[in-house]
């Protein structure tokens, strides 16, 4: 279906430019350090972060949520990344767009209740055939996007488990590979993969292994390399999304009733309620319990009136996430009425919030982010590259000149080079223009043609 197609290679794409991000690189007592987690200076917000993350875990955080405010490409997406890092690997984390609530397919409620839906998670316990180890080696293998030659997206990849008895080289299809790629996972990393789901779950980082070198140690996850074969039953506890309950009640229910194919588009309301009776029994009989988790909205001033009353609902309610709000707008009319408000949000909503500044970087903090993110994307630059770059996040933006690493490296791999240089940046730059020059250009062309 190309429709859901396109929704995974977008969410991929915003997902993988903060795969360097692994929590909030604060110490023990909540000091964020210059340099930690794949996270760089904005430490004041770091640090605000890590307070918001110990109120969720003492479970305090209900009917509250948090609005970062700043200028774009100053990490408000990376901060609620981390955050959802910190919480832990099974917790769900939704990033979606104010602007995505218009759609002519499904009403914008319909559109939030099913984003709430998947950041809320339920965690239950069951014995599953898996493959679990340490990571000894990954490749991911790429192939030319058919549209745009010019991107790669990944396909496959190699990966060798280990544990201390047995090493399985396996090949992954694109579905593990996506998530690979999404959650960072490199050689060093304690993971096991569910045979029967394929989803992938980290533990941590090996403890010790006499050939897994590089495993960080300043990460606090240390965990023992398992024993005993590669492929095995494994106790775990599997974390499902209150959504994906909801999909398979609503798939058994279309087999049974043959004309209920209408929930791919909306589930209906009685399926919801079953669900949550159903997970109500679970939590009271102690066979699950809920996670909260993440759901961010990026550009919130695209939100209007009837999505910001949904949302100061839901967080009342029993089971609600935490929802971090993000803009760039100053004060701003609240869509769908003539109120001015501050970012464009109504003042009840704001009352709930916690607001998050984030600061403009400097350019050794975005030479910083984009050496991260180069070796990140295993790219290697040379250092007028690096500086190239770095000038270009400096008059343009941050984003961009991150989003300029790959072409500039498939440029590099025509011209026969490992290593990016300066003229592989000018020429991606020539390609791909930044924003202000493309409106720059428009400009410039209505102006000889509408004369
Ligand atoms: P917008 O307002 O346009 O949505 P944003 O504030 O959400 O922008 P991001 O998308 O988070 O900005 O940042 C742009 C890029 O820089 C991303 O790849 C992000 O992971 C990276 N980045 C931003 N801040 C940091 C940081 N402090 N440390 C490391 N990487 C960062």
């Amino acid at each position: 279906m190309p429709e859901i197609k396109v929704e995974t290679i977008r969410r991929r794409a915003r997902i993988s430019t903060h795969s360097h991000i692994r929590g909030l690189g604060l110490d023990e007592k909540g000091r964020a350090l210059p340099v930690a987690d794949g996270l760089v200076g904005q430490r004041e917000a770091r640090e605000a972060a890590g307070i918001i993350v110990q109120i969720i875990k003492s479970g305090r955080m209900s009917g509250r949520g948090i609005l970062f405010v700043g200028p774009p490409g100053t990490g408000k997406t990376a901060l609620a990344i981390a955050i959802a890092r910190e919480l832990g690997e099974d917790t769900p984390f939704v990033i979606m767009s104010g602007s995505e609530i218009y759609s002519s397919e499904k009403k914008k409620t319909e559109i939030l209740m099913e984003a709430l839906r998947r950041s809320l998670g339920v965690r239950i316990r069951e014995r599953r055939l898996v493959y679990e180890g340490v990571v000894k080696d990954v490749k991911v293998k790429r192939v030319r996007h058919p549209l745009a030659p010019y991107l790669t997206i990944p396909r496959e990849a190699r990966i060798v488990l280990a544990t201390k008895d047995e090493e399985v080289p396996l090949t992954v299809g694109e579905e593990i590979t996506e998530q690979i790629i999404e959650m960072g996972i490199r050689r060093g990393d304690v993971i096991w993969i569910d045979a029967e789901t394929g989803k992938v779950f980290r533990e941590g980082k090996a403890k010790d292994f006499a050939e897994v070198k590089t495993y960080d140690v300043e990460t606090k996850r240390l965990v023992e390399i398992p024993r005993g074969p590669v492929k095995k039953e494994k106790e775990i506890v599997r974390t499902l999304t209150l959504h994906e309950l909801d999909t398979i009640v609503a798939s058994q229910r279309a087999l049974i009733s043959f004309f209920g194919f209408a929930f791919e588009k909306e589930i209906p309301p009685e399926v919801r309620k079953e669900v949550d009776e159903t997970v109500r029994k679970w939590i009271e009989s102690n066979k699950g319990e809920i996670v909260p988790g993440v759901l961010f909205i990026d550009d919130a001033h695209m939100l209007d009136i009837e999505a910001f009353s949904f949302l100061t609902r839901a967080m009342e309610s029993e089971f609600s996430p935490l929802i971090i709000l993000a803009t760039n707008r100053g004060m701003a009319k609240i869509r769908g009425t003539d109120i001015e408000s501050p970012h464009g949000i109504p003042l009840d909503l704001l009352d709930r919030l916690l607001i998050i500044p984030t600061r403009p970087y400097t350019s050794e903090e975005m030479r910083e982010i984009i050496k991260i993110r180069a070796e990140e994307e295993d790219i290697k630059l040379s250092d007028e590259a690096l500086e190239e770059l770095v000038k270009l996040a400096t008059e343009t933006s941050l984003r961009y000149a991150v989003q300029l690493l790959e072409p500039a490296y498939i440029i590099a791999g025509e011209n026969g080079r490992e290593q990016v240089g300066v003229e592989e940046v000018r020429r991606a730059r020539q390609l791909f223009i930044d924003l202000s020059a493309s409106v720059k250009y428009l400009k410039e062309f209505e102006s000889k043609f509408l004369k």
